[in-house]
């Protein structure tokens, strides 16, 4: 396949940039387009897809009618579905297993990110020129025009553009790989741009960015909170111009003391490994989807379409620009909400919301002996909302156990809380009709995924 050109880069971002002004219709068009040539290069090009869709009437005019496909099928197919049969997963299993390679192209072509397997499953994915052009151009025609303010352009040259990003080091996870792969290429972000790693003590990433001092500070929202209070406190002292929330959920609420405390401009994105830049938030604080170079469909756990306003179970996603790996209806795992009302910035683009990256749907049984599932984000509420708590996890151990792993409040009484969250956790569970349950408290605090370096908040063991 061709490499993007110069002037291609140009075209494309200037593209990206004109479609934030158009129309529904004029983006649906787009993106049908789009779809129509990735499908035709695909069943062409993928041994895998074109196997899967051999049953499947053409031309291909409805998406719907295609299987979705998971990041299993994807992993155990791999050699199959890369487009390029040069590229062979043992190959690239060795590349990854090296750190020496972090931030290289395999074969000299591909960068080549891990995903984190936060879902119990790690998987490979390469990228082409074409999905790193298209990422960025998405996301930064959302970010550049917050740049037009004069007193964030005063930081970012004060502070020289310097960019810190916190992601676990180490491994050739998107983004530990994506700063190094820049710091390679690119001579002006040689010594620009930083990857600050989260699993050491909060005090040395304090110390570090401190000395740094960032223009734009990119991140696990979790650990932004963590600065956010250091910053308050007086042990942190940052004037960034820009703050990028990502790779875990963030609340409203949540933003708002980033602004307020870091006073700079706060722009959340959603993106996973397989496409960088879904959904990027406007200045009108609204996360939109960008469905130029995706197709994003919120469904149920049959894979059928949800109604606009809904919590998705889970979303399929499509890539229409990345040809070496192919990602057509691709199960995410994420639960999103769609709305059909349009954003008061005036852009069409869908507006979506993330709710499900809190951590897994747990499962109980009820006093009728039914199954219900609880969703994470209302059970770490219940939680996070007690005073004194200052973060936590739930971990259900056993069919009838969830345990609680709790950091307090410096000034907080430890008996008094857990008293709170326990009988929080019994109401709540209480008003789901599941009573033969056993909340405890751990004998842990809670910590990071150790293999992936996230934080989250809800999970199963059993
Ligand atoms: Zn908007």
């Amino acid at each position: 396949m061709e490499q993007p050109s110069a002037f291609d880069k140009v075209r494309k971002r200037i593209g990206a940039f004109r479609m934030k002004g158009a129309s529904r219709e004029q983006i649906r068009a787009r993106q049908n387009q789009r779809l129509q040539d990735h499908l035709e290069f695909v069943v062409r090009e993928s041994r895998f897809y074109k196997h899967l869709y051999a049953d499947v009437e053409r031309p291909i005019t409805d998406l719907r009618s295609l299987p979705p496909v998971t990041k299993s099928q994807l992993m155990e197919h791999f050699d199959s579905v890369v487009t390029d049969t040069a590229v062979e997963y043992a190959d690239v299993e060795a590349f990854t297993s090296e750190t020496a390679t972090i931030g290289q192209r395999f074969l000299g072509r591909y960068p080549v990110w891990l995903t984190s397997g936060t879902t119990g499953e790690p998987g490979a994915f390469l990228q082409d020129e074409w999905s790193l052009l298209a990422t960025d151009s998405v996301g930064d025609r959302w970010s550049a025009p917050a740049f037009i303010d004069g007193e964030m352009i005063k930081r970012l040259v004060t502070h020289n553009a310097r960019t810190a990003e916190i992601a676990v080091g180490g491994g050739h996870f998107a983004a530990a790989s994506g700063v190094e792969l820049f710091r390679r290429e690119n001579q002006f972000l040689r010594d620009r741009m930083r990857l600050v790693s989260p699993d050491r003590p909060l005090s040395e990433i304090v110390q570090e960015l401190d000395e740094f001092q960032p223009a734009i500070l990119v991140g696990y929202s979790t650990v932004l909170m963590e600065l956010e209070r250091e910053q308050r406190v007086g042990r942190l002292n940052l004037t960034p111009a820009f703050i990028v929330p990502s790779g875990e959920p963030i609340t409203e609420t949540q933003k708002d003391r980033l602004r307020r405390t870091f006073d700079c401009i706060v722009r959340e994105v959603y993106g996973a490994t397989e496409f960088y830049s879904i959904g990027v938030e406007c200045d009108h604080g609204n996360l939109h989807a960008n469905t130029d170079w995706i197709v994003l469909e919120p469904v149920d756990a049959d894979y059928q379409p949800v109604e606009f306003g809904e919590p998705s179970e889970t979303v399929l996603l499509t890539n229409l620009a990345n040809r070496i790996q192919p990602i057509v209806r691709y199960d995410l795992g994420d639960s999103i909400t769609m709305y059909e009302e349009r954003c008061p910035c005036g852009s069409a683009f869908p507006v979506i919301e993330v709710e499900g990256r809190q951590g897994d749907i747990l499962h109980f049984e009820t006093v009728s002996g039914e199954q219900i599932p609880i969703f994470p984000l209302p059970l770490t509420s219940v939680v996070e909302e007690v005073p004194g708590v200052h973060r936590s996890q739930l971990v259900k151990t056993a069919p009838e156990t969830v345990s609680v792993r709790l950091e307090i409040e410096d000034d907080a009484d430890e008996a008094a809380v857990w008293d709170r969250v326990n009988s929080a956790l019994v109401a709540f569970f209480d008003t789901h009709e599941v009573r033969d349950l056993t909340v405890e408290l751990a004998a842990e605090p809670p910590a990071r995924d150790p293999t992936s370096g996230k934080y989250r908040h809800v999970w199963s063991d059993v």
